[in-house]
């Protein structure tokens, strides 16, 4: 970051104090996500925009060590207290918020105080992934999926506050003031909400959006969250993204679809591949697939994440993939028929809302380029639940139960020298203390202690 960049990002920054001083806005908050997906905070008055967005706003080190539960996992050299970072805003995604008032939000970066990005920053990294991506011709488009509940009263114990069945009219009429002003803040957001739905948990909802360049995608699911929080607390709800709210039932995920693109034309449609899969996209698909055990030490990151992957959820438990299939970790989408030229895209169901979206969306650039690069070739897709197949059947055709805790998870995590090495070490070891240090807290917790303590923290 030197003098001409700060320069510039002061000047791009005034400008939009007066737009944003006339649409109300009075304080900016500007956030990044922790390894423990938690979006951590700091504010500061519109006037100061300028100043924030060229010299940042101070912030420790340590939160890259941050539980969920804000218990520092240190690394027992005892040099969490010491350092300092700066997050710098990102002022070309400043929105001002419906949903909170006199509010602005800006997506921010994690820089030295020299100057230099910070390594264990992961929407830099996702951009310098991207970045990769983009030096070989290529690019990918993205989403996440939010899927939430609403409980009602300011207690700790979850009681549904939206009745009614699963996909169910009934419920989007139990509170459609509620249903609406969520539609509504998250347009006015500038969030370009494609569906919304009553989902099938008790209390469960559902909203989708368009797909986005990576760090804009991982921006707007951090925006949509905050801002369904921000209605959900108007209506004197709380509001949990948490895979596993209750024990009994389905729970909540986090599904990521994606597409692979080149020179405007989707790489996901149109070839010669199963389905109209280019070999480029299917290498990339591959490169996903081969690495998902290990990725969900990212996407799937805390022990109650592995309450909700289990079969029969249609939260994709088995590493294979399937056209349409709900039961597949990776589940192709071809789009109907006509639309498949823009609309084919993956969607990895088995990741979930604690997660980190940029680092969710760095660890499947980093795979799927891997598996361009090892010229990797999907397995036959699956057509039925696996979990309809007998273990003989399973093993012949190469379908592997994906990992059944996060200890497993974190195994093939740390085997990973290469996914290691992409996100850095310092990350790849910030992860991993966070992670042992979550195992080793919940580790005699009965299920329901576990969702219990989980359930409000993210
Ligand atoms: N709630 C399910 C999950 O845990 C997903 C349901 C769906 O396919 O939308 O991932
Ligand atoms: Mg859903």
């Amino acid at each position: 970051m030197d003098a001409a960049e700060r320069f510039s990002r002061s000047q791009a920054a005034g400008e939009l104090v007066d737009q944003l001083a006339e649409r109300g806005v009075a304080g900016v908050v500007t956030t990044f996500v922790d390894n423990s997906g938690i979006t951590r905070v700091k504010a500061f008055p519109l006037s100061k925009l300028p100043q924030v967005a060229s010299w940042g706003v101070g912030v420790s080190t340590s939160f890259d060590r941050f539980r969920a539960d804000d218990f520092i996992a240190g690394s027992g050299h005892g040099e969490e207290p010491v350092g300092d970072l700066r997050i710098m805003p990102d002022v070309r995604r400043v929105v001002p918020l419906g949903s909170l008032p006199g509010w602005a939000w800006t997506p921010g970066d994690r820089y030295r105080q020299s100057g230099n990005p910070h390594v264990q920053c992961s929407r830099l990294l996702l951009r310098r992934l991207v970045d990769m991506l983009a030096e070989r011709g290529l690019s990918m488009r993205a989403t996440f999926e939010i899927e939430w509940v609403i409980s009602q009263g300011p207690g700790d114990d979850f009681v549904p506050a939206v009745q009614g069945p699963g996909y169910g009219m009934a419920r989007l009429i139990d509170q459609a003031d509620y249903c609406r002003d969520v539609v509504q803040a998250l347009r006015e957001a500038g969030v370009d909400v494609d569906q919304f739905h009553p989902e099938y948990a008790a209390g469960q909802l559902e909203v989708s959006v368009g797909a986005e360049s990576p760090v804009d995608a991982a921006d707007t699911s951090v925006l949509a969250r905050s801002t369904i929080r921000a209605i959900g607390h108007q209506h004197g709800f709380r509001t949990s993204f948490s895979p596993k709210v209750a024990v009994p039932g389905v729970g909540n995920g986090g599904h990521v679809h994606l597409s692979l693109w080149r020179e405007g034309a989707n790489l996901m449609s149109g070839g010669s591949g199963p389905f109209g899969l280019t070999p480029e996209a299917g290498a990339f698909c591959a490169g996903i697939l081969s690495r998902l055990p290990a990725l969900l030490a990212i996407g799937a990151p805390s022990p109650v994440s592995y309450l909700r992957l289990v079969p029969s959820h249609w939260a994709g438990v088995y590493a294979c993939w399937g056209v349409e299939n709900r039961e597949a970790a990776m589940r192709m989408v071809t789009g109907s028929m006509g639309s498949q030229l823009w609309a084919a895209n993956v969607e990895i169901k088995c990741f979930d809302l604690l997660a980190n979206p940029y680092l969710v969306l760095a660890g499947l650039v980093f795979a799927g380029v891997a598996g361009l690069d090892d010229e990797l070739t999907l397995p036959d897709p699956v057509d039925v639940d696996p979990a309809a197949l007998d273990a003989e059947t399973l093993v012949s055709r190469g379908i592997r139960r994906l990992p059944t805790s996060l200890g497993e998870a974190l195994a093939a995590f740390k085997a990973d020298d290469a996914l290691r090495e992409a996100l850095s070490p310092e990350l790849a070891a910030s992860i991993v203390a966070i992670r042992e240090s979550d195992i080793e807290q919940y580790a005699d917790s009965s299920d329901e202690e576990l969702a219990a303590a989980t359930r409000w923290l993210h």
